[in-house]
């Protein structure tokens, strides 16, 4: 397969979206079955680049019509925590569903059905909903965002959410050894992995409004006006990440990817359309390597979290941080602790999230998978820990 992507800029993402899509060779849909998996596992509005735009998910399923595709879907699975019914109708998915009369699935409530990896390093198998047997055509919607733990959370990435349930933690979780992993953390070479078997056929890369910094959910709107196409969804991801303002290289599941002959990364080998399509690039800024950097009172014990408690956490001391100051220890510091590996702590840190349990006798503890920064807060204060 030759790898093909087409770049577009334009105001509307309805229109950018199918100007795009009439401009690539789509290969013979009649009678497939199609599953769109936007990123609609928020609580959030279209336009605030957190969410897949629903003008471009539109787009998508009147031109998948157009071609003949036999049966049109929606499927997701929200992050843990968000009612399903809520961010579809916040995302607006919801909407077009019912406008366009496809299905809107929620991904979480049908059965499970396990794959298999056959050379997988870190992962052996993963969980997925059943009815994916169902479709023959995937198509990922990302929308272009930076990834406080992935650099950039692209198509790939994005097929994290066909995981079922509490899968999709497990990734960030695992722990590799240095032979496997060679420099790469569990969670890339996880990602190159379940994308060896889940692999989308399509990549519409929703980038008419980004997101720049403390990504994929807390970082800054990024108003870039791209939309990014491609059949290869290594090399579309690898073309977004490049207009991002950083060479693809750098985003390590996509090199492994490469490495693994399982998409294209370097340019000469992808038709990009238009040739002086970098005339877009545009700089998002990168999320910050370490969150302590910022708050040097703070210390954070983060063994084997993932990217939903990081994302507490970043609210937490961006919102609330003040209103720890009580619970500083006797250095004169707040700890906070998360994640599945927690061993040495400072008795009296904040321990956040369920992973942390296994800890709770050693300081305060606060259940949920996230519990949301605000949970933690309210349960800090009931417990007198500040007034
Ligand atoms: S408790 Fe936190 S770190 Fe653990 S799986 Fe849940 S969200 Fe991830």
């Amino acid at each position: 397969m030759d790898s093909v992507v087409i770049v577009l800029k334009g105001k509307d993402p309805y229109l950018t979206t199918k100007k795009a899509l009439q401009q690539f060779p789509l290969p013979n849909l009649k009678g497939r079955r199609a599953l769109i998996k936007p990123n609609a596992a928020r609580l959030a509005v279209p336009g605030e680049g957190v969410t897949t735009h629903p003008g471009v998910v539109e787009a998508t399923i009147d031109h998948l019509k157009e071609k003949g595709a036999g049966e049109i879907a929606i499927g997701e699975s929200c992050i843990f925590g968000v009612d399903p019914e809520q961010a579809f109708r916040a995302t607006g998915m919801k909407e077009v569903s019912e406008k366009k009369r496809v299905e809107l699935i929620h991904l979480d409530r049908v059965a499970p059905m396990e794959i298999k990896i056959p050379g997988g390093k870190v992962l052996k198998s993963i969980r997925v909903p059943a009815i994916l047997k169902k479709f023959d055509f995937i198509i990922s919607i990302p929308v272009m965002k930076t990834h406080m733990h992935t650099r950039v959370t692209l198509s790939i990435k994005n097929m994290k959410g066909l995981l079922w349930r509490r899968e999709k933690a497990r990734l960030h979780q695992l722990r590799c050894n240095g032979k496997v992993a060679q420099g790469d953390k569990a969670l890339d070479i996880a990602i190159s992995d379940m994308a060896s078997v889940l692999f989308p056929h399509l990549a519409i890369i929703d980038g008419t409004t980004g997101l720049e910094g403390m990504g994929p959910a807390y970082g800054r709107k990024k108003e870039a006006g791209l939309i990014v196409l491609g059949n290869d969804p290594v090399s579309a991801d690898a073309v977004a990440t490049r207009l991002m303002g950083f060479p693809p290289e750098e985003v390590p599941h996509l090199r492994l990817l490469a490495e693994r002959g399982l998409g294209e990364i370097q340019f000469s080998n992808i038709s990009i359309k238009p040739g002086d399509f970098l005339k877009w690039e545009t700089h998002f800024e990168l999320p910050p390597s370490k969150l302590s950097f910022s708050f040097p009172d703070v210390v954070i014990h983060d063994e084997g979290s993932c990217s939903a408690c990081l994302s507490t956490l970043f609210v937490l001391l961006h919102r609330y941080k003040d209103l720890l100051t009580p619970h500083r220890l006797g250095d004169n510091k707040i700890h906070i602790g998360i994640g599945k590996h927690l061993e040495n702590i400072s008795r009296g840190t904040i321990l956040i999230g369920n992973c942390t349990h296994k800890m709770k006798k050693r300081g305060t503890f606060v259940k949920g998978c996230p519990p949301v920064a605000s949970e933690v807060l309210r349960l800090l204060s009931s417990l007198g820990v500040y007034v």
